[in-house]
Order: C-alpha cells, then structure tokens, then sequence
C-alpha cells in the first residue's frame, strides 16, 4: 500500500524535544533561543528515530525541511541514503525577517499563518514583491502563538548563522548537480503552484535522460 511521502522539519522535531520533560530540553531550548545550531549529533540522532519509525510504517521517502545545516549534516546524510534533488527556497533577507516576525502559530489546532502584509516596491532592477497575509479564522484568531525564535534579534542572529554554516551546504549538493534553485515569486498561493510545476518540469527532464 503506498504511503504518503512524509515532509520532515528537523525543526519541528527539536521543538517536540525541548517541549517534553527528556533530560536535554532544558538546554536545547536555550540554543534554539539564542538561535544557534543545535548540535550535529542531537539533529541527526532525533532525524535517525523520526526515519526509522517512518520506516517502520512503510515510509519509502522523504521530504527534509531544514536539514541538512551544515556539511558534516549533509556528508553524515550521504553515508546513509541517495538524495534525489535538492530545492533552494530563495527569498530577500528583509523580506525572511518580515516574515518569520508575521509567523504565528494557532495553539489549538495547531496551523501557521502569517500577519505581514509584504508589499516591496520594484527598485534598482529588482522586481516588485508582493505576499498578502495569510489570515487566521475567527476561531484561531485569539489563539495565536508566537516562536520564541522569531525576534527580529534571534531571526538576524539565524540569518547570520546560516551564511556562516549552511550556505556551504549549497555548494555541496551544486557539486552534485543536485540544486533546484526557486525564487519564490510571492506568497504560498502564488508560489506553490510554480513549484509543482518546476518540480515536475524536473521530473520530466530526469524521465528523458534516464530513457536516452
Ligand atoms: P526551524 O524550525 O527550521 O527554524 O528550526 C528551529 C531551530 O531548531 C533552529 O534555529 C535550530 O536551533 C534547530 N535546528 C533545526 N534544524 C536543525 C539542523 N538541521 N541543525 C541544527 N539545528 C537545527
């Protein structure tokens, strides 16, 4: 019976972690707030038990949100499986702090939105940029929860982390020729459907070479 491909945040996994009572949640949760890369081994030992359970039921894929954040992460992921394509979700710095400050969180039901209303103007040759909001309903709306992570001072502290340890993570799958590179053209409803498209353009691409 197929199984859906599941979509895996490491992130999520480590706010799973720090909100439980194991006995590094307490420190876990200080990096995570200061915005700092939890360690190599932490990530990949929580990735490990989420595949293998997935396994367990059936899983023969997978979509990674957030990992691999470091080569060593990505070398480590080497070892074990073959990644098939790698997407390099592209957005302005300005325009990523906007958005994770606008990110909120429903406590009940669990489902993101977002409060910022992006509307950047085209200049100096960069294209106009546009992402309405995307609003909760009634019910959500007095139930909204924020991340600790996302101040403005924690989101530039992220930003600042990824150009020093993830960005090399780029060149290591561009290396492999693994790199889809999308520049997200507006909000989730606008861009979502572009990405399936490219995604399946690739798809197609992959289906031609390996017939020649
Ligand atoms: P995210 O939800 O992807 O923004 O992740 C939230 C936080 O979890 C990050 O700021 C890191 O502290 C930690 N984290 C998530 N994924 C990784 C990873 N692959 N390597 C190291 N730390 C991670």
């Amino acid at each position: 019976s197929a199984c859906p491909t599941p979509h895996i945040a490491t992130g999520d996994l480590v706010r799973d972690e720090l909100a439980s009572t194991g006995p590094d949640a307490v420190q876990l949760k200080e990096i995570v707030n200061q915005g700092k890369l939890v360690s190599d081994e932490i990530i990949i030992n929580l990735l490990s038990k989420r595949l293998k359970k997935g396994e367990e039921k059936g899983e023969s894929g997978f979509i990674l949100d957030g990992f691999p954040r470091t080569v060593n992460q990505a070398e480590i992921l080497d070892g074990v499986t073959d990644i098939d394509m790698v997407v390099n979700l592209k957005l302005r710095e300005d325009i990523i702090v906007q958005k994770c400050l606008g990110r909120r969180i429903c406590g009940q039901c669990g489902k993101n939105f977002n409060l910022a209303c992006i509307d950047v103007k085209a200049e100096n040759g960069l294209p106009p940029i546009y992402m309405s909001p995307l609003l909760p309903p009634n019910n959500c709306m007095s139930k909204l929860l924020t991340r600790d992570d996302d101040t403005e001072e924690v989101v530039r502290n992220r930003l600042r982390i990824y150009n020093e340890m993830s960005q090399p993570v780029e060149d290591f799958y561009q290396k492999q020729g693994k790199v889809l590179e999308f520049d997200l053209p507006g909000g989730i409803p606008e861009s979502w459907p572009k990405l399936l498209d490219v995604l399946n353009l690739e798809d197609q691409q992959e289906m031609k070479l390996a017939a020649a």
